[in-house]
């Protein structure tokens, strides 16, 4: 399924590759659907590819074979395990930069979520970006560029993903998604509704929306604890709704003040559901419908 809002980026990318003024590091950032990952893993693959066309690979050479079986030996991808990535996944690279290539002479790494490096491990990548290499290409991903040092910034291609959301709608129909009246929140990031639907969420996500717009008036948490204990990240959804559903309630005439101690329940929740170890989730949520109850009435 192509990505149509990533067409013109791509283009852009294939003609500077064709005039060789491609940049040994592009570095992507975007929020989390956006699909960055996919943009990377088909330059990648137009990279390695023995007769790509815009550099798109063509499917059918042995590098493509090798990069379809997930074995091809000039691609390294780095992706985050844990919390962080360290200085030994990064040594790890220019070690693998230095190595002379295998197939067809290009090489490329791709490293994931990079703003998750230590201090070390990115000043270990500084010497790998100060000393390119030839035909050695290194393909970022980010979803904060704040969160890194200004000294990586400046010696990659930087590249801002953001959907168009004209695009969304359609494309999220091909996908026969319902169409769920909180979709609309999730215009730019389609990628991660996508995500849910193959692992067959949405009607999870659906709950916690109905949850989040009648918060106030519920007494039994159970159901919505169950959802966000089986995949925490959604904790974050259902904070969105909470918030939406706020500022709804703030058009239809809310009290400023009542909005702002609401929001601020609100966000104090979502800062401890993912900084209190061990947290009681089902007091925190009974809390936090308390205070929201205080406010709206
Ligand atoms: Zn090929």
């Amino acid at each position: 399924m192509p990505l149509p809002w990533l067409e013109g980026l791509y283009q852009q990318l294939a003609q500077s590759f064709a005039q060789q003024r491609f940049h040994h590091a592009q570095l992507f950032n975007g929020d989390k659907g956006v699909g960055k990952q996919r943009l990377v893993d088909s330059l990648a693959d137009g990279l390695l590819c023995a007769s790509p066309v815009n550099l798109k690979a063509c499917g059918n050479c042995k590098s493509c074979q090798l990069n379809q079986a997930g074995t091809h030996p000039d691609k390294r991808v780095v992706k985050v395990e844990g919390q962080t990535i360290g200085v030994d996944e990064i040594r790890e690279i220019s070690d693998f930069i230095n190595h002379s290539a295998a197939q067809n002479g290009n090489k490329v790494v791709v490293l994931e979520q990079c703003h998750k490096m230590t201090t070390a491990a990115a000043n270990a990548l500084l010497k790998t970006l100060e000393e390119p290499s030839l035909r050695r290409y290194l393909l970022l991903t980010c979803e904060q560029t704040a969160l890194l040092p200004a000294t990586i910034l400046s010696r990659c291609a930087v590249h801002e993903i953001k959907v168009n959301p004209e695009y969304t709608t359609q494309w999220l129909a091909s996908l026969n998604i319902a169409n769920y009246s909180w979709l609309e929140l999730f215009a730019r990031q389609p990628l991660l509704v996508q995500q849910w639907q193959n692992d067959n969420q949405l009607e999870a996500i659906d709950s916690l929306f109905k949850f989040a717009t009648n918060l106030k008036d519920s007494h039994n948490f159970s159901a919505l604890v169950d959802i966000l204990n089986k995949d925490h990240s959604l904790v974050n959804v259902f904070a969105l709704f909470l918030t939406e559903h706020l500022k709804t309630q703030l058009v239809l005439g809310m009290d400023f003040f009542n909005y702002q101690k609401a929001q601020s329940a609100i966000s104090e929740f979502l800062y401890n559901s993912s900084h209190v170890l061990g947290l009681n989730l089902e007091l925190a949520i009974s809390q936090l419908a308390f205070t929201l109850r205080e406010s709206q009435n």
